[in-house]
């Protein structure tokens, strides 16, 4: 059983196994130097051809040099092939094509001199037809078919410079099959086509990201009952979704603006794509979703995210590929928002934590050098989008609510339709907070890793008028002093944390101390004798714990197991034991590993100890005794494996079917569908 949803990523372990998931050696020349050229506006012409999932293209660049350049290089899908690439007086000019990391590098006889507007011109064309040779190898983020295609800008379909970061106006012209309906960002209106077919015509003139659309059969359903139009374009079993999807839309579209301004749009495509790409994608005015993520209930949090987009991306974008976290940390932590204001405090703070985990999974990489890591990878949406978000949630504790929301308001208000900087958000935050925020961004954005805290305290008793914080008339039998250090080993760690102290007294004291350095002084005077100190009981930090590690090991082990590493997922999950032998989870992880191994006996002694341990989480038990009764079918055991299932139906727990799963194989014995793999180790 797989736990943890991923927005923006797919979710698909066959097709994560099929990537490697390496990190790229660091951020590119390009990432944070001044770019070379800037691309104003795209004027493209595209003929799709579902049946034989053909795209044939021809894409006007213009763009202006930012110094005197010999070249200038594009990325561009590798499915797809330049045919010929020429300049504003139409002559040819020579390209390379670099396979490996899919950019084509266009050199020019003499240098384009700086500021002067310049044209290159793109005839290409190509099959887009799978995930193979994609951007990112494995996922489609580029397809043309039936029933229906979608090229998404991620899926560098036209040559794309400055991933992410130069904003563009855009002209479409797409032709399509007569019958078909293409749904582009921008204005749209119908231009004469050949016999048979049809050219749907979109402007988009602000300066934005409208590189997506999508050609799909059926007509939009269409509601405008929340305010805001929105057509959904859902088929299949999905269909039945469409006007809950529609009806979230426009509530969490509202939610937005009352958080952070006007919407920067005024209607909403929601478009299904399909499995294998990615889980949720947007464009201005679109919303692309797969079957899998609309599933049979509201996903309203993929929903949220994609839909703060809207905002951070389309509207404010980053100001370089250092900054990418201000596109996804702001949706990532829109979307914890968005939760907050549906299901209340306790809910956020559900969802704080496992992004806590997430973030922390991965957490060698700082923020700011996200772009180095594959975008769509669980890595990249760790330390981008996961802690990223969190960055956003512990900011908002560090400067109060009053200053967080102001700042978010005049934050979207300066820079929309504009590129913005870490420096820029800082410094709104600072304006509305009174507060110097330099550290706490270094510490959470330009730094890596996490504290562990540990306080150290000693407890006095002070005699009757001698208490310094309480009242004297209060004071009659005098008080408790506890005065400690809260130590970590974080160097350069500076931020306000919380301590909760349990006495005797009925109400625990908390207080805020600023932690600077790896030891920071704290003295508190309570009626009651002190009991207990717990530093950051409210979670509010970033930070390592037992409790912490073993989760993040456990989620290490599982990204490793969903690529095939089982080896290197074993030693996580035994690091994971290391701390609490008993850990359920990691007992669980373990015989999963063993299973899909094939070593029956390692995996049946595994799940024994998942149902012998801490039961943490519940689900535990009902999938050990599901997986126990599949290795008994498999080695022929039936009434050991019906007894097992018996054993699931009896804990009545239902997490992810499992209910439905112990039923089927009561009556039918479980069967592997294939053999396993045989790990090469
Ligand atoms: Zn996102």
């Amino acid at each position: 059983m797989r736990s943890g949803f991923w927005n923006c990523v797919r979710a698909s372990a066959a097709a994560l196994a099929a990537l490697a998931l390496a990190v790229a050696p660091g951020l590119r020349a390009q990432d944070r130097a001044p770019r070379r050229i800037q691309v104003e506006k795209y004027v493209i012409q595209a003929e799709l051809d579902p049946a034989t999932h053909k795209l044939r293209a021809r894409a006007q660049v213009q763009f202006i040099p930012g110094e005197d350049v010999l070249n200038a290089t594009f990325e561009l899908n590798n499915n797809l092939s330049p045919s010929k690439i020429t300049d504003a007086a139409g002559q040819t000019v020579v390209a390379q094509r670099y396979q490996q990391d899919g950019t084509l590098r266009v050199g020019f006889d003499r240098p384009l001199p700086k500021e002067r507007p310049a044209t290159l011109t793109f005839e290409y064309d190509g099959t887009l037809a799978g995930g193979e040779n994609q951007p990112v190898e494995g996922l489609k983020l580029a397809y043309v078919g039936d029933p229906v295609s979608y090229l998404l800008y991620a899926g560098r379909w036209f040559p794309v410079s400055t991933y992410q970061v130069d904003r563009f106006t855009a002209q479409l012209d797409i032709t399509v099959p007569q019958g078909l309906r293409v749904i582009a960002p921008g204005r749209g209106e119908m231009k004469p086509a050949p016999a048979g077919k049809a050219t749907w015509s979109f402007v988009y003139d602000r300066p934005g990201f409208p590189g997506s659309f999508a050609v799909v059969r059926e007509q939009p359903q269409r509601f405008t009952e929340s305010g805001l139009p929105v057509e959904v374009y859902f088929r299949g079993p999905e269909e039945s979704q469409a006007q809950a999807y529609a009806e979230a839309a426009g509530k969490i579209v509202s939610f937005y603006a009352s958080k952070f301004g006007p919407a920067p749009l005024t209607s909403m495509a929601l478009v299904e794509i399909d499995a294998g790409s990615v889980n949720g994608y947007s464009a201005p005015g679109i919303t692309f979703l797969s079957p899998r993520a609309i599933g049979n209930k509201l996903n309203y949090r993929l929903l949220s995210h994609e839909l703060a987009h809207q905002w951070w991306r389309g509207m404010v974008s980053p100001a370089s590929r250092a900054d990418l976290w201000l596109d996804e940390g702001l949706a990532g932590y829109s979307e914890m928002l968005y939760v907050e204001e549906l299901a209340g405090k306790a809910a956020l703070e559900d969802v704080a934590r496992d992004n806590e985990i997430a973030a922390l999974t991965n957490d060698s990489v700082p923020v700011i050098r996200g772009a180095s890591l594959e975008e769509f990878t669980p890595e990249y949406t760790s330390v981008v989008s996961k802690k990223g978000a969190m960055v956003m949630h512990m900011l908002r504790w560090v400067i109060g609510d009053e200053a967080f929301f102001n700042g978010l308001k005049q934050y979207a208000a300066a820079f929309a339709g504009k590129p913005a900087g870490t420096d820029d958000l800082r410094k709104i935050f600072e304006k509305t907070s009174g507060m110097n925020l330099e550290g706490f961004f270094i510490q959470w954005i330009e730094s890596s890793g996490a504290p562990e805290f540990k306080a150290d305290y000693t407890v006095f008793r002070v005699a009757p008028g001698k208490c310094q914080t309480l009242p004297p008339n209060k004071q009659k039998e005098g008080c408790f002093r506890i005065a400690g250090k809260i130590k970590q080993d974080m160097d350069t760690f500076r931020m306000p944390v919380e301590i909760r102290i349990d006495s005797d007294a009925p109400e625990p004291e908390i207080r805020r101390v600023d932690v600077a350095g790896t030891a920071s002084d704290f003295s508190v005077e309570t009626f009651g004798r002190p009991r207990k100190v717990t530093v950051d009981p409210e979670n509010r930090v970033l930070k390592y714990n037992d409790k912490v590690r073993i989760q993040v090991a456990i989620n290490r082990g599982q990204q490793s197991a969903d690529a095939g590493e089982y080896e290197d997922a074993l030693k996580e999950y035994q690091r994971a034991l290391d701390i609490n032998r008993n850990s359920s989870l990691a007992h669980f992880r373990i015989g999963e590993v063993f299973l899909a191994q094939a070593n029956y006996q390692s995996a049946a002694n595994a799940f024994r100890e998942a149902l012998n341990g801490d039961q943490e989480p519940r689900w535990t038990e009902v999938w050990a005794h599901i997986n126990l009764g599949k290795i008994f079918d498999i080695t022929g055991q039936r009434e050991r494996a019906v007894n097992e299932y018996n054993q699931a139906v009896r804990t009545r727990d239902n997490t992810q079917e499992a209910q439905a799963e112990a039923q089927k194989y009561l009556k039918e014995p479980y069967r592997r569908e294939r053999r396993p793999e045989v790990s090469e180790k």
